[in-house]
């Protein structure tokens, strides 16, 4: 039995099942969302529900998106034949606060991981093959650079070599075990601008 009643305890759990979020913390959501005016909750229940209806994932660089292609994929201003490789949409957008880079992107939306059961074929490396033709000149692998990382990174180096494809990877100036959504502008900058061909 349920103290609160069913719809509270409903509301709960839904909040204990996100990342991060404990029981506690989940308790603390639900009462929250309890006192906000009717019109803040419906706005925020509408905002989960448009924005699981309306993103989709971009045909060419796999990031999430209102319109296929992706405005950056889209834009004549993106240089074409540099393709950075990142794990998810928030390395991207890191990236792009940096606005030092002006190639094209390709989100992975994940890391090999064998500990977790994350093999090649879980992540959107396939996709990044198809996208190499003649006029990509350079991949940058911008993993993160921890376990994982490191090893999408070796592994994706080792199918790209054999195509003509220049592959390098961000420079260690990100420290180890960082994730890259949450490095300073500069060190990123500077972790782009010393990558290293591999
Ligand atoms: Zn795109």
């Amino acid at each position: 039995m349920n103290v609160y009643g069913e719809h509270i305890a409903k509301l709960i759990e839904e909040f204990s099942r996100l990342p991060g979020i404990g029981a506690k913390s989940a308790g603390r959501l639900a009462f929250h969302v309890l006192n906000m005016p009717e019109e803040r909750a419906e706005s925020l229940a509408n905002a989960i529900i448009s924005a699981k209806q309306n993103v989709k994932y971009c045909s060419i660089c796999q990031n999430l998106t209102d319109s296929d292609p992706c405005a950056i994929c889209e834009s004549v201003k993106r240089d074409s034949s540099i393709i950075m490789v990142v794990e998810d949409p928030r390395n991207m957008a890191a990236y792009e606060k940096t606005k030092e880079f002006k190639g094209l992107y390709h989100i992975l939306h994940g890391a090999i991981s064998p500990m977790n059961g994350i093999g090649p074929n879980d992540i959107r490396i396939k996709e990044l093959i198809s996208r190499l033709n003649d006029d990509v000149l350079e991949v940058i692998l911008a993993t993160n650079p921890n376990v994982e990382g490191e090893a999408t990174a070796m592994y994706i180096s080792k199918l790209i070599k054999p195509l003509n494809v220049k592959v390098t990877r961000i420079a260690h100036g990100v420290p180890v075990g960082g994730d890259l959504e949450y490095i300073d502008e500069v060190t990123l900058s500077r972790a782009l601008s010393g990558r290293q061909e591999m």
